[in-house]
């Protein structure tokens, strides 16, 4: 056997794992020993130095090793709440110990049985000492191998806490994968070079593989489990450096596919941006625009993300981008999520562009044949320079005369454009996503393929932050109050339903009955409007309008006016069943208001059984209006796999590093892949390996 198909072995042959535990494993997504030896601990217990029982003092995180000599489980007070308590001996000593509601221990550390106990240490109130919940282990239970094995594998040293999988124990596991390091071939290939890895002072493989699961005794425990003791910074940079090489090859590739002309900027192209210009752009604006512009006048193309909190002025930036790339011959399409942003932007870029010689034209799913092949046949022809449409530009992919520049609002879309743009060979413009959804940095280095970012933090002048406070329904009659108390000074208002996908038509009803009850009930003397997903567009479109052109004072919605829709005379936004939606949802929908110069005001209504996610959502809400704050609280409540929802969306998948945890390796790993990358000769092997490896390995589109 070569030391590579040591690694590719199937866990099933591997001592301690039948077809039973394999298949167990196999759900868990481990198949192979590599994949085993990449599953690090979740932590680790320092049992090197045993305390005795006589030694334990209150206050101390400790481990003993004993026998249990009797067990019981008690009930309280509290109804359904039970103690299971234990007594365990060791030669110095008796110590107690209680486990809260799990009375299903009792069956298991049973009188007899040898256990480690390890936690914090408390004094009892009676007098003496007890572990309150404690981490335990059964040191002769599941038929190990011989008593003194396992006591060099589980005891006496740091030793590796695993995850439990399916059947197989913390336990079994530390032994199936000490298994496992005992028969690791002498010698293999490591794929950090040698010179990266004595330049970085990091460990060969071989080493840091042993070192992972079964640390040297002198490793500081807290270093372990901040997961930056040099064998797992190891694993996870060796992870990241791969990665960011492969995203640099296809970076490479890309580049050379680029035949788009390279616009220049003169003055006379700076003369016709500031006659579009309606105000003067914010610091933030100009330093963006400049960014972009700098990259689209480069040979390679623009990979970059325009980020900005809703209402921060993204749109503008983008369109005098787009100018450069018209002046300079070349075509824009702009891609919206929906049909009514799409008829936005359309509306105010015709209107800025209308002293411009530029044509614009809109292509969407719903619209008539005809017109269609018009915009197909201008945009083919270069007659028309500028499209806007929603993701219908992309699902018959359109021929384009010489598209320069492509820019995508929200970037929920980007990776089925992308795709699409690659597809056609050759067609490699300019690339620029709007998104009021900040990503956070980590993510911004790994997504679609490494985006360089432009943020604009500030909002135009004359804004003043959406008071926003959350309220569980017994005090809707408030929000009546205030509603009614705004819409008296002239201002509009939205109250906005959730429609989820299951209870479509339940969800509907209610915010169908909600409109009707509050024209006729709650708000007599007012206009009320109702616009919601099962609407035609031309009626949503109708509805919307007449709403921005005040002959509505209410609008009742589902979530189609989540993103983009502007009117600054709406100062209310009432968001019902709150604790349904998503945090980067209501921090959007908060977005529609505070769009003009009067104190807006946005209330979560919440129900009674709001979970506690929910509730952590609402909270977080409440306490900023900061979309890049909300963002990195959104990626810690629900994890990087969630933050776009999709694999596609260029979210790699990853065995030992942590997006949240690693960033700083992971922006190491990053320089060091451009270097490596760049040194040519050096990096042959390199490029072969991560080529035939790479889209497997992190689940993502290939490299080349
Ligand atoms: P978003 O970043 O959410 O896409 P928009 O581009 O829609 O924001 O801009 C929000 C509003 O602010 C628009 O009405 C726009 O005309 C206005 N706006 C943008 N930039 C400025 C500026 N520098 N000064 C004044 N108003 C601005
Ligand atoms: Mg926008």
């Amino acid at each position: 056997m070569t030391p590579e198909t040591y690694f590719e072995t199937p866990l099933q042959y591997l001592k301690g794992v039948g077809p039973r535990r394999a298949d167990e494993f196999t759900r868990a997504g481990l198949s192979t020993i590599d994949d085993l030896l990449h599953r690090f601990p979740l932590r680790y217990e320092d049992r090197s130095r045993l305390d005795s029982v006589a030694s334990l003092e209150p206050g101390a995180t400790a481990s003993v090793m004993g026998e249990v000599l009797q067990g019981g489980v008690r009930a309280t007070r509290r109804r359904g709440f039970t103690i299971f308590e234990l007594a365990l001996a060791d030669a110095s000593g008796v110590v107690r110990a209680v486990f809260m509601n799990q009375p299903f221990l009792r069956d298991v550390l049973t009188p007899g049985a040898h256990a480690v106990l390890f936690g914090p240490v408390e004094s009892r109130r009676g007098g003496g000492l007890q572990f309150t919940n404690p981490q335990f282990e059964l040191l002769d239970a599941d038929g190990g191998d011989s008593a003194d094995d396992d006591s060099r594998i589980h005891t006496g040293r740091i030793v590796p806490v695993y995850e439990r999988i399916g059947g197989v124990s913390p336990k079994m596991l530390r032994r199936i994968v000490h298994g496992a390091l005992q028969q690791l071939p002498a010698a293999f290939a490591d794929p950090l070079p040698a010179d990266l890895r004595s330049e970085m002072d990091l460990p060969a493989l071989r080493e840091a593989l042993g070192d992972v699961h079964f640390p040297a005794a002198d490793t500081p425990v807290e270093s372990l489990n901040a997961f930056r003791a040099p064998a797992q910074v190891r694993m996870i940079f060796e992870e990241f450096f791969i990665f960011q090489f492969g995203l640099r090859l296809r970076r490479q590739s890309l580049d050379a596919e680029h035949k788009a002309r390279v616009p220049k900027v003169d003055d006379r192209i700076r003369q016709s941006a500031l006659r579009v210009l309606p105000f003067k752009l914010t610091a933030g604006q100009k330093q963006a625009l400049q960014e972009i512009v700098a990259d689209m006048c480069r040979p390679q193309p623009m990979n970059r993300l325009l980020q900005g909190d809703v209402g921060a002025g993204k749109t503008i930036v983008a369109l005098l981008a787009a100018l450069v790339a018209m002046e300079n011959g070349l075509q824009v399409a702009l891609m919206a999520p929906t049909e009514i942003l799409a008829e936005q932007h359309l509306r105010n870029l015709s209107q800025l562009l209308s002293t411009s010689r530029f044509k614009t034209v809109a292509l969407s799913g719903g619209m008539p044949a005809a017109a269609r092949r018009e915009t197909l046949n201008a945009l083919k022809t270069g007659t028309a320079q500028f499209v806007v449409g929603t993701h219908a530009l992309v699902q018959n992919p359109v021929e384009f005369n010489a598209l320069g520049l492509a820019i995508v609002d929200e970037q929920h879309r980007f990776g089925v454009w992308q795709r699409a743009l690659l597809r056609d060979k050759g067609l490699c413009p300019d690339v620029l996503v709007m998104t009021a959804t900040p990503i956070p940095r980590t993510l911004a280095l790994t997504s679609y393929g490494d985006l360089d970012v432009s943020t604009i933090r500030e909002l135009p002048p004359g804004r003043s932050p959406v008071r926003t406070v959350a309220k569980p329904e017994g005090r809707r009659a408030e929000v009546y109050r205030l509603i009614e108390r705004e819409l008296g000074a002239g201002r509009q208002a939205y109250i906005v339903y959730p429609l989820v996908e299951e209870s479509e038509k339940l969800d509907l009803r209610a915010a169908t009955e909600m409109a009707a009850h509050l024209e006729q009930e709650v708000f007599p003397d007012r206009r009320v409007a109702l616009i919601h997903g099962r609407l035609k567009e031309d009626a949503k479109d109708a509805v919307m309008a007449a709403f921005a052109r005040g002959e509505y004072d209410l609008l009742v919605s589902t979530t189609v006016i989540e993103v983009g829709v502007d009117v600054p005379n709406a100062t209310v936004m009432v968001v019902e069943h709150a604790e349904r939606f998503g945090l980067a949802q209501l921090h959007q929908l908060r977005g529609r208001v505070g769009r003009g110069s009067q104190q807006s005001h946005c209330v979560l209504l919440y129900d009674r059984a709001v979970s506690r996610a929910g509730k952590a959502r609402l909270k977080a809400v409440t306490e900023s209006t900061d979309g890049f704050v909300l963002a990195e609280k959104d990626l810690e409540l629900r994890g990087p796999g969630d933050f776009f929802g999709t694999r596609q969306s260029g979210i790699p998948t990853l065995r030992v590093g942590d997006l949240l945890r690693d960033q700083s390796i992971m922006e190491q790993a990053r320089t060091e892949a451009e270097r490596w990358l760049a040194s040519g000769p050096a990096a042959a092997a390199l490029v072969e390996l991560v080529e035939s490896t790479w889209a497997q390995r992190f689940k993502l589109v290939g490299v080349g």
